[in-house]
């Protein structure tokens, strides 16, 4: 009969929807129902468990933060509030305690109906954060802060939490973010731009350490005066302060006050702020370097349009040179025969130049072909149109949609522009001032035709003109 009685007892031990730990006294171990073991994730089969099982779970004291062995929560009446760590997981407990005699106490644990609350969950708001701000974006990176901010405000229980940030000069800082409490004063809009040097104790105390730690501002050094005061001001009466690094050089700290009353700082609160510290403090190096590799980006980008410029530019007359000319008479040849449109090259050359490098020397020679150079691509103003230094003192002009009878009047055009220049050239044989030969080419290309075949056809055209004469326009005929 009594073995059927603790047979049932023990089945209603282990059905009953509340954790309950025996403490044996005498065995030195614990007798726990099933609910317990689910609870604190404990895989044994029998009810009896030693000390040694219980070992490896991590309870914390929810009101002073401090962790706390199983065991001493049976020896006396610890705070009724106990949080319990598991798999990243924060659960708030109710804990009563009740000693039957000596050497039998039970505690039984229920679940807090406040271990929801924000507070509890800040592992969670956390590990959400982190993990938006790996991939921060600059529009939200603010917003993201605000809420690190007021999680670390809050779970530390402080009225205000804060983010510092040097400025570029490094001699001032800018409170950047700020949560404060409801009821509780901002100071942000007043702590923008203050001299580092006005926090000469805090910066010592903060360079050496990366942590400026204090229940009590009562208690500063008389070397923290101006700390003091500053605090005082703000009605605070604990603070603590994380550094935040770049390349190990103190770039900012985020912090916390307490202002209603003080506080002891645990080493959780430590934990945490730094946690939070370390989180804000990628998230800006991240826009830093993301900010380093667009500018980097950006100078590539110039460099490379400005070598393009160059590969494609020649040096003396700034208009294109023959590696570009090549490039575009191929491409606009292509273009036009896909249109069945005709094209035009004009291919033109300086008379007797060589007698004027004689008679003016060089350095005279070189202006003129940069005259030339710059009437005859102010002349190509059509989209399409080129013109480039060939070589020497021998142009190339492209035009793509002009026939034959365009071609020439275009010529024409840049044979009285070159007149009206009216450069003086007093060994040419043939006239008084600068003048040029013209060879013109003109064709609707099909898929087959070839950038040479046009070039050698104007070039016969142009030789022709040299031939009869010079100073004149001469047009390609088979
Ligand atoms: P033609 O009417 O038959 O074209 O006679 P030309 O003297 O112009 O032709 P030739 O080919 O005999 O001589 C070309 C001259 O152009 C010789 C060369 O010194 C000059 N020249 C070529 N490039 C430059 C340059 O960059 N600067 C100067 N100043 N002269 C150049
Ligand atoms: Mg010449
Ligand atoms: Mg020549």
């Amino acid at each position: 009969m009594g073995h059927n009685i603790t047979k049932i007892m023990r089945h209603v031990f282990n059905s009953i929807t509340l954790a309950v730990i025996v403490y044996d006294n005498k065995a030195d171990s614990y007798i726990i129902n099933s609910y317990a073991k689910h609870l604190l994730a404990i895989d044994n089969n029998s009810n009896t468990i030693t000390k040694a099982a219980l070992s490896n779970i991590t309870l914390l004291d929810s009101k002073t933060n401090t962790f706390i062995a199983i065991s001493q929560l049976f020896l006396a009446d610890h705070s009724s509030s106990i949080l319990l760590k598991h798999h990243h997981q924060t659960t708030l407990l109710n804990v009563t305690r009740t000693v039957f005699c000596d050497d039998l106490i039970m505690l039984t644990l229920e679940h807090s109906n406040i271990g929801s609350s924000e507070e509890y969950n800040f592992d969670k708001i956390i590990s959400e954060i982190s993990a938006e701000l790996i991939d921060i974006q600059n529009d939200n990176i603010d917003q993201q802060i605000d809420f690190a901010l007021k999680a670390i405000g809050t779970v530390c229980k402080a009225d205000r939490s804060y983010l510092f940030e040097f400025n570029a000069n490094n001699q001032t800082l800018t409170n950047t973010h700020e949560w404060v409490n409801t009821g509780i004063t901002s100071y942000k809009n007043r702590l923008q731009n203050v001299p580092k040097s006005e926090l000469p104790y805090f910066f010592d105390v903060m360079n050496l350490t990366h942590v400026f730690q204090v229940n009590d501002i009562t208690q500063l050094p008389a070397e923290a005066q101006s700390e003091k005061t500053e605090f005082e001001i703000q009605n605070i009466k604990s603070v603590l302060c994380i550094g935040l690094r770049f390349d190990n050089e103190l770039v900012g700290f985020i912090g916390c006050d307490c202002v209603k009353q003080q506080r002891q700082w645990s080493d959780i609160d430590l934990i945490r702020i730094k946690l939070v510290g370390e989180i804000i403090n990628n998230a800006l190096k991240n826009i830093k370097y993301k900010q380093k590799l667009h500018d980097a980006q950006q100078q590539l980008i110039n460099a490379n349009t400005k070598l393009n410029q160059l590969a494609n530019t020649d040096g003396l007359t700034n208009i294109a040179n023959r590696r570009y000319f090549d490039k575009v008479l191929k491409s606009e040849l292509k273009r036009c025969a896909r249109q069945k449109k005709p094209i035009s090259l004009i291919m033109c050359d300086i008379d007797f130049f060589k007698h004027y490098n004689d008679f003016y020397g060089h350095q005279k020679g070189d202006d003129v072909l940069k005259t030339v150079a710059n009437a005859l691509k102010n002349l190509c103003k059509r989209e399409g149109d080129l013109a480039a230094r060939y070589g020497g003192e021998e142009f190339a002009l492209i035009l793509p949609l002009v026939d034959a009878e365009r071609c020439s009047e275009f010529a024409h055009l840049v044979q009285q522009k070159i007149a009206s220049l009216d450069i003086a050239h007093e060994y040419s044989p043939i006239a008084s001032s600068l003048t040029l030969s013209f060879g013109c080419y003109s064709c609707i290309p099909n898929s087959t035709t070839q950038a040479e075949e046009m070039i050698n056809n104007a070039d016969k055209a142009l030789y022709q003109a040299k031939n009869a004469n010079r100073n004149q326009i001469n047009v390609y005929t088979t």
